[in-house]
């Protein structure tokens, strides 16, 4: 009797596994995606201007009220879908549930941002939908889409603002794959999920809006942000970055009584600025190549502030830059008797390509899913930071994936509905991937949930 018992529960496990292996390699994800309605709902979070404001966000986040509204909207349509948990919080930060099918499941959270970067105009945002079949695209003012930039989308509907705007692609096509990636599930119950939770972000583009999300505390296994370019990349690492801040206090006296007397804060800026390495700078550096930018100079004879931004893959060399920085003033203080230089190194967020050794398969995992949807996955090194490097820092572990758009923050943004639905695929085959893996995954995780 008890070996009949034991051969039944073998024979179910089987085919308990056979059927899930099925379900999967029965459906392409590609085929269970609705272009019309990614596109639709893609358009309608474009139109929405959502322009964040660098200066605006030391103060408040969001940093325009802009933003709420497309958070409004957001959260009404995960209540539609019947999502669990929609909630807005005090900062217009957008959340839902949706919870797995299958006990013991990895949670795993999904990012994209709301805002979009005020480098350019911000709307209000007209999309256009073009029917690409080569050349350059030409929009209002005379805004060129060259065709090299094009020449992936042959075929493809790409869509661009009308040239007076930027499009935001950059993020509101990853919200838009999200929100259809958790509609597929929805239509597909069959396919098992993991438990999955959404996270919608004002100012990123302003580096501030993760810095009011509780990462510590939210009960997540590891996340991506869908949130970069190409479908095929994927970002796992990213600048370590300092914003320094140096104000400059002279000696301001009439300037007919200034001789050996008064000291003019501009001056002393300027003398600093001198000493800078001219060929650090983002102009002249590539690939691996850290850099410095003065990013503003504002001031008076009395008081000069300069921001500035230093990057570095390496820590230890943006480490480096910054006790240059310091050393420097230190050195001009010390000359000009009476001038009071302050500096403020301004850590903003680390590489996270050290952080995500700790646990490889949110690397390994996602590689796996692009693959599926029959590309080759490629890691990237971001000249700059994601959500994510801030995330991961406090972690919640957190690459990113491409959401497909390109020309961001420019006139010339576009996105193509085919590319969309590739990162589409990518997020729902990736989730695939941690579910077939979960039962050798699982033990690691509860490991790590301690
Ligand atoms: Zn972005």
């Amino acid at each position: 009797m008890k070996k009949i018992i034991i051969i039944v529960i073998i024979f179910l496990c089987v085919c308990n596994q056979i059927y899930a292996k099925n379900i999967l390699e029965d459906k392409t994800m590609e085929k269970l995606i609705n272009k019309e309605r990614l596109q639709a709902n893609f358009i309608k979070y474009a139109k929405i201007d959502t322009g964040s404001d660098s200066v605006k966000a030391e103060l408040q986040i969001p940093s325009t009220d802009k933003q709420k509204n497309l958070a409004i909207v957001i959260a009404k349509d995960l209540e539609q879908l019947g999502l669990k948990n929609v909630n807005i919080d005090k900062h217009y930060i957008v959340t839902a549930d949706f919870p797995s099918n299958r006990e013991n499941m990895p949670i795993i959270a999904l990012f994209a941002h709301m805002d979009t970067s005020s480098d350019v105009s911000t709307g209000p945002v007209n999309p256009q939908i073009h029917n690409y079949t080569g050349g350059d695209i030409v929009l209002k003012n005379n805004i060129i889409i060259k065709s090299e930039d094009l020449k992936n989308e042959i075929g493809n509907k790409v869509i661009t603002s009308d040239g007076t705007t930027l499009l935001g692609a950059d993020d509101k096509a990853g919200i838009a794959e999200i929100i259809e990636a958790i509609n597929v599930l929805i239509e597909n119950p069959s396919i098992i999920r993991p438990e999955i939770k959404l996270v919608f972000t004002p100012d990123e583009e302003t580096g501030m809006g993760t810095t009011v999300f509780d990462a510590e505390n939210f009960n997540a296994d590891l996340a991506y942000t869908v949130d970069g370019s190409a479908p095929q990349e994927l970002d796992t690492e990213t600048f370590n970055a300092y914003n320094p801040e140096i104000t400059i206090t002279g000696k301001v006296v009439h300037c007919g009584y200034a001789y050996n007397k008064m000291i003019n804060s501009l001056e002393v800026a300027n003398e600093f600025l001198s000493k800078l390495p001219k060929d650090e700078t983002p102009a002249k550096t590539k690939g691996r190549q850290g850099y410095y930018y003065i990013d503003e100079i504002k001031g008076t004879g009395e008081r000069t502030i300069i921001k500035m931004l230093v990057r570095d893959f390496d820590y230890n060399q943006a480490k480096k830059r910054i006790d240059f920085l310091e050393k420097t003033l230190k050195e001009i203080e010390k000359k000009h008797n009476g001038v009071i230089i302050d500096f403020k190194p301004k850590m903003r967020y680390l590489n996270m390509k050290e952080k995500l050794q700790e646990f490889p398969e949110v690397i390994t995992y996602a590689e796996e899913g692009i693959k599926r949807s029959g590309l080759n996955p490629k890691q990237n090194s971001v000249r700059g930071g994601t959500d994510g490097s801030a995330l991961t820092l406090r972690g919640l572990l957190t690459p990113n994936l491409g959401a497909g758009g390109e020309n961001f923050h420019s006139q010339t943004e576009f996105v193509s509905v085919e590319t969309m639905t590739k990162c589409c695929e990518n997020i729902l085959n990736i989730l695939s991937v941690w579910v077939e893996h979960s039962e050798e995954i699982m033990p690691k995780i509860l490991e790590r949930r301690k």
